[in-house]
Order: C-alpha cells, then sequence, then structure tokens
C-alpha cells in the first residue's frame, strides 16, 4: 500500500519505518529541514533499539523516503498519518494547532487536486475526544465531502520509547476508530500483517477510539502513582516495597507490570495525557479526582530526594559549593528522549539550591543539552556531562540514580565508592537498581524509595 505519514518524530518515524518494512510504500513528511535532511541521508534522528536495520532496508529498498512536501507525499498515498505533536496548552488542554492545521493543509491540496482520489485519513497523534470530528470539519471546508473523497479514523499508537519497534511490528491491539466501512477495510488490510499471532484489530467508534488511548495512559500513571504512594507509606512502616510488588503483582487481577517505585513518571506521553484528560472532564462539569491526585502525587514524587539529598548533606537548607552525580537523564532506559524527564526536574532543583551537578546518561546528553539551552538553569549551580557512569561519580559528594539504565545495574560499586567523598558516600536510588544490604556491605550510606534503610 502506498503510505503517507506526516510528522517524522518518535511516532511518525517508527510507524513509517515499520510500514515500510512490511512491504508498504512509506513518504514521511516532516517541516523540520533539518530532520528530513538527516533522515534522506541515512542518519537517524531519534535512538530507538533496533530502528536503524529497517530504516537502513527501507531506504536501500526505496520503500522509505522523507520530504518536506506534504503535497509529494499525499499525491500517490492511499492512507496518510497524522504523528503530529500535540502538547499541552496553557491550560492543559491538547494543542490541535498541529493536527487541525495540517487537515486544512491536506483540504486545500485534495480539492485542488481531485484526481488524487479517495484518502484515509488517520489520527494517530494522542488527540482528545471530538478530535476525529474536528479534523473531518477541516477537510470538508474545502468543499469535499467524507465517504466520498476521504475518511478519518482515530488510530492511537500504544508504542513504548525504548521497545518503540517490537511494540509496533507486533502490537497487542490495534484501535481503530471510524464509522465508515470502507476507511475500516482499508486499515485492516494495512494492519492484517502485523497481527498475525491472532492479536485483534479492535474497530470501534472515533471517540472510544480517542478515549482509549487517554484511559490507557492515565490508568498506567495512576498504577505506578499508586504504587509510589504505597512506598512511601513503607518507608514509614517500615516494609519493603519491593516485597509488597511481589506480593501483589501474582495476583492475576493486578498483574506484575507497572508496580516498580521510583521518583514518578515522565516523558512526552503521561504527563500530558493524564493533563489533556483531566481538562476534558472539566470541560463536560466532570471533577476527575483520581487524576487531580496523579498529577500532584507525581509532581511531589519527582522531587521527593532533594529533602533527603538536602538534609543529609547541608544545615542551612543550601547546597552551595556540594557536586552531585547524576546517572541518568533520560525519562526512561533504552531512550534519549527526556520529555518532562524526573533527571530534570531534579537537577533544576538541585542547581537551584546551589549544587553542581555531574550527569552521566548513554544517550540523552545531547537532548538534555537542547532541552537546557532552549530553557536555562535559573539557579547558582551549574550542569556539567561526564564520559561515563564513574566519572559522574568521581568527586560528588552524593549520586542520584535518576534513570534504570541497564549498565548502572552492576557496576565496580567499590571504584565508585572509592572516587566519591566521605567514608561512606551517599547514593540516593530514584529506582531502587540497588540491593539495599549489597550497598550497605560495599560501604555506602544508600537510600531508595520504598525500601527500609541498612545501617
Ligand atoms: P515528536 O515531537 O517526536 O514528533 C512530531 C513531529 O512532527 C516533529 O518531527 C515535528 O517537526 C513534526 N511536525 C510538526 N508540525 C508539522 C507539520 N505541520 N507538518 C509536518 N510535520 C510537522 O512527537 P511524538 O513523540 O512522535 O508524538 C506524536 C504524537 O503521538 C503525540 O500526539 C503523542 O502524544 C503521540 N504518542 C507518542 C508516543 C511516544 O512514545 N512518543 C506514543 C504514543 C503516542
Amino acid at each position: 500500500m502506498n503510505i503517507a505519514v506526516v510528522g517524522t518524530g518518535y511516532v511518525g518515524l517508527v510507524s513509517g519505518t515499520c510500514f515500510a518494512e512490511m512491504g508498504n510504500q512509506v513518504t514521511c513528511v516532516d517541516i523540520d529541514a533539518g530532520k528530513v535532511d538527516s533522515l534522506r541521508d541515512g542518519r537517524l534522528t531519534i535512538y530507538e533499539p533496533g530502528l536503524e536495520v529497517y530504516f537502513d532496508r527501507g531506504r536501500r529498498e526505496d520503500r522509505l523516503r522523507f520530504t518536506t512536501s506534504l503535497a509529494e507525499a499525499l499525491e500517490e498515498a492511499e492512507v496518510v498519518f497524522l504523528a503530529l505533536p500535540t502538547p499541552p496548552a496553557e491550560d492543559g488542554s491538547a494543542d490541535l494547532q498541529y493536527v487541525l492545521g495540517v487537515a486544512d493543509d491536506i483540504g486545500g491540496l485534495l480539492a485542488a487536486n481531485p484526481d488524487w482520489g479517495y484518502k484515509v485519513l488517520v489520527d494517530k497523534s494522542t488527540v482528545p475526544v471530538g478530535t476525529s470530528r474536528r479534523v473531518t470539519d477541516a477537510v470538508e471546508a474545502h468543499g469535499l465531502t467524507a465517504g466520498e473523497h476521504f475518511d478519518v479514523v482515530s488510530n492511537p499508537e500504544f508504542l513504548r520509547e525504548g521497545v518503540a519497534v517490537d511494540d509496533f511490528m507486533k502490537p497487542e491491539r490495534v484501535v481503530v476508530g471510524t464509522s465508515s466501512e470502507k476507511a475500516g477495510e482499508v486499515m485492516t488490510r494495512l494492519y492484517e500483517p502485523f497481527v498475525r499471532q491472532g492479536n485483534p484489530i479492535l474497530l470501534m467508534d472515533e471517540e472510544s477510539a480517542e478515549m482509549t488511548k487517554y484511559a490507557a495512559n492515565s490508568l498506567l500513571a495512576a498504577k505506578i502513582t499508586f504504587m509510589n504512594e504505597i512506598a512511601n507509606l513503607c518507608e514509614r512502616v517500615g516494609a519493603d516495597v519491593d516485597e509488597v510488588r511481589r506480593g501483589i503483582g501474582t495476583d492475576s487481577r493486578i498483574g506484575p507490570k507497572f508496580l516498580y517505585a521510583g521518583i514518578g513518571f515522565g516523558g512526552s506521553c503521561f504527563p500530558k495525557d493524564v493533563q489533556a484528560l483531566h481538562r476534558t472532564a472539566r470541560e463536560e462539569g466532570y471533577s476527575f479526582e483520581i487524576l487531580d491526585a496523579v498529577l500532584r502525587v507525581n509532581d511531589e514524587q519527582r522531587k521527593s530526594l532533594i529533602p533527603r539529598i538536602v538534609e543529609a548533606l547541608s544545615d542551612d537548607g543550601r547546597l552551595d559549593g556540594k557536586t552531585i552525580g547524576m546517572w541518568g537523564l533520560a525519562f526512561k532506559p533504552h531512550t534519549d528522549d527526556v520529555r518532562e524527564a524526573p533527571a530534570h526536574v531534579l537537577i533544576r532543583e538541585l542547581t537551584a539550591l546551589g549544587a553542581d551537578v555531574v550527569a552521566f546518561d548513554p544517550e540523552a546528553v545531547e537532548t538534555t543539552k537542547a532541552t537546557f539551552e532552549r530553557e536555562p538553569l535559573s539557579g547558582d549551580g551549574a550542569l556539567a556531562y561526564a564520559e561515563s557512569a564513574y566519572e559522574a561519580a568521581d568527586g560528588a559528594d552524593a549520586l542520584v540514580v535518576a534513570t534504570e539504565w541497564p549498565e548502572f545495574r552492576r557496576p565496580d560499586l567499590t571504584r565508585v565508592r572509592r572516587s566519591m567523598t566521605g567514608d561512606a558516600p551517599l547514593v540516593f536510588d530514584g529506582r531502587n537498581v540497588f540491593d539495599p544490604q549489597d550497598m550497605a556491605d560495599a560501604g555506602f550510606t544508600y537510600h531508595s524509595i520504598g525500601r527500609p534503610h541498612v545501617p
């Protein structure tokens, strides 16, 4: 099939590349000319495990092309995916300017080129309930008719950064929201090769598909947040959240996933999607109490190590002259994405208190530099980058683990301890990657989330 993907970020690039791997002819469009140049030259613009092999093959066999011209991509396409940003607006709602702007452009192009034929326009972005209708209206405003010239489908994406290629190639389910039988058939034909193991393609109406995505992300965010609150309580009553996790995760009604306590969720999806659903509820006059709590608790959780670090290192509440090593910048392992990363929240707080931070991340240093160039740090402390985890710990008064990259799990602890200051150097493990007893045995003063302190 001939496919256009508009927006070549994490979702668009992975989707486009995977559709090409399945034998489709794919053209990816982006307004960022630098990004398009780089992709045309064979340089990936994101870090995503496993993507490069398919990307190289798609380009080599000319099934995967990149352009800045929407018209060029649209002309031959049977299916047009919108994988555009939907960032939070000031009031927390999803900002639809990119999606509706491109819908308007598509309407204009289709109206001017009636010989391009019927197109299925697919919302892959995470968009509030009612957006399919608004996209349809934006295209129909050019004198076109839904059902005849085009149809709009809601097809939310559930891939997880870090395992996005696997998730896309073998989705647990594909949600297709459309009231058009014709569009439903096109989508089924497109996705059938991805669900050969029997996972379902769930056809439903547009509104339910749009709500499904928000419900999924909000429930997952609530699950993590619930566990973080259990962890906070475990610390107070002397229980161990890891034991509790095993105790409840074996209950099939609960399941073992998404029960790991830590310094809160981040990323480009959970915070904004929970906010957007909360906002949708408010607009409907409904107060979605759980989401309110999830947002508040997560904000606190991301900063929860700060008072502990201050208490351990300072008498006056300031951290001037202190150096904090930080392991991890990405919002989770196996990605270079730092949007809403808890590590960034900690860096802002620590440097505001005067501390110098020396950070290491295997993939997310460049994206971090770009973020702090756009939105500079405001405190007295400085941020520097290390070439390795050991270098970040070297000379540090405390070490913070902010992302659970596998390489942080089994370091040479003797080397780390010797390189840090103090007789029993401080480690604040925001992701519970270490065993408290091992850390005590290795000579550290070790803090983690929801687990008893081992003296
Ligand atoms: P992103 O910011 O990485 O990518 C968006 C791309 O769109 C950018 O490359 C940008 O240059 C491009 N763009 C902006 N305006 C454009 C225009 N007018 N024409 C062409 N290109 C344009 O965003 P993302 O992470 O890929 O997310 C896209 C959508 O998918 C969002 O709604 C997000 O919530 C949703 N989503 C994201 C994930 C994820 O893990 N990142 C997972 C599921 C769903």
